[in-house]
């Protein structure tokens, strides 16, 4: 396999360049937007989140749930931070999320760039969109809209989801080229989603950002981290992994992660003293929201001494189970990601080869794997970049000792 092509410069097909810095022949990566990492550079609010202190299968899903689990048993999962070394991605942490360090996402696409224009093997086609694969004589035939026809040895699919900056198309068009070539795609849906819905009383509190969590009670659905109300909703990382796990519309919203029992034996404790209420709360929340919580339960008291147990059951009402209307369905130009994609019975997952395409890989969101918010998806990126960077170099190896 001397020639290779790589199709889709986001992060799986940029880090899947750079980790065939050692093949002994051309790698070309294929770009249909004018510059690589468009996606990229949007990411973690332009900071981008590398990867994650916890990271287990725990934190991914698939449709194929024992394949999607067999991949999380390679070696690079753990060794995850070698592959960030050998690309020159340094981070840092905050909380258990690594961060890019120069907080720079766009800075960082200019840098892989760079280091791809630098790469002696490497050659960018950026403006090139691929129209389709042809496989003849053990080689692949690809057509672009430049039409310049090319031939490989082999093709890396790196192509992403349904998210398109400047070009939203149907999962159909977005899926072309690995359908006719025989794979199947899982049922699509946008995921990692913003929770879109009316209400102008906690749009009041637009800006603020608080640890808190988001709960679907009916199918026991909690998930708890950091949330930001905007204002058009709410957003942040707690909501949306919650967008993709959620079931029922009745959402409610606890502006604090504290236990609602030992907040009301806090609450009853601290009636013997002389504490202010507001003073009280903003223990547990910012103090814009400590004033909108008094208000929305209908408090006058101004200490705690004074409250009846009617207002506190009010109050824990408002901070406990605060209900967010029904929010607008999951859509693609509001989400991080796709769930779904390439069937992974159609893969080779110790190699990510393709079973039905010999020569023929896949890497990074287009595969049925969907990580959680927090730097699962550039992790997997590279994850999967590695692994298909290991075998395509092997392969290689293989047929020059024969
Ligand atoms: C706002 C936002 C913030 C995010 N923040 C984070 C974060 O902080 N951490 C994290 O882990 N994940 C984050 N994500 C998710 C992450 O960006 C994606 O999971 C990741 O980009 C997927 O990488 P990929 O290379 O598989 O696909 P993509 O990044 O989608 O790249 C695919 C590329 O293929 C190109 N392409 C498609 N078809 C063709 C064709 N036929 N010919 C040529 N080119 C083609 C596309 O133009 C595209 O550039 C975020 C996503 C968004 C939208």
């Amino acid at each position: 396999m001397k020639k290779i092509a790589i199709i889709g410069a986001g992060p799986a097909g940029i880090y899947t360049t750079i980790l065939l810095k050692s093949h002994q022949g051309e790698v070309h990566l294929f770009e249909q937007n004018n510059d690589i990492g468009e996606k990229l550079k949007t990411t973690g609010g332009g900071r981008m989140n590398i990867t994650n202190k916890v990271f287990s299968d725990q934190e991914f899903s698939s449709s194929s749930t024992n394949l999607y689990k067999k991949i999380f048993k390679n070696p690079h999962i753990k060794n995850r931070f070698e592959i960030f070394e050998k690309l020159g991605i340094e981070f840092e942490y905050e909380k258990n999320r690594a961060i890019l360090a120069s907080q720079d996402a766009v800075a960082e696409v200019a840098r892989l760039r760079r280091k791809i224009q630098a790469q002696p093997n490497a050659l960018l086609h950026c403006g090139e969109k691929i129209t389709d694969i042809i496989p003849q004589n053990n080689q692949f035939q690809l057509h672009t809209n430049k039409e310049n026809d090319q031939f490989f040895d082999a093709v890396v699919i790196t192509t992403g989801g349904m998210f398109r900056l400047f070009d939203l198309n149907s999962a159909e068009e977005c899926y072309q080229l690995s359908i006719q070539l025989g794979h199947h795609i899982t049922p699509l849906s946008p995921s990692l989603c913003p929770l879109i819905f009316q209400d102008k009383d906690l749009r009041t509190l637009s800006g603020i950002t608080f640890e808190g969590i988001l709960k679907d009670e009916v199918n026991n659905v909690f998930i708890q981290n950091d949330i930001l109300i905007t204002h058009f909703g709410l957003s942040g990382p707690a909501v949306l992994d919650f967008s993709a796990c959620y079931k029922s519309p009745q959402i409610t919203l606890a502006f604090t992660t504290i236990k609602e029992h030992d907040f009301i034996t806090r609450f009853n404790t601290a009636r013997s003293g002389k504490q202010g209420l507001r003073k009280f709360l903003k223990q547990f929340v910012p103090e814009r929201v400590a004033a909108f919580c008094i208000a929305k339960s209908d408090i006058q008291q101004q200490f705690i001494a004074d409250m009846p147990k009617k207002k506190l059951q009010k109050l824990c009402q408002t901070l406990f189970h605060y209900p967010i209307p029904p929010p607008q369905p999951n859509s693609y130009p509001a989400s991080w990601t796709t769930k779904g994609g390439i069937k992974l019975e159609d893969i080779n997952t110790a190699t990510l080869e393709s079973k039905i395409v010999p020569h023929l890989f896949f890497a990074g969101e287009v595969l049925d794997i969907n990580g959680l918010c927090g730097g699962y998806n550039i992790s997997f990126a590279a994850i999967s970049a590695q692994i298909v960077a290991d075998a395509v170099l092997k392969e290689t190896k293989k047929c020059r000792s024969f």
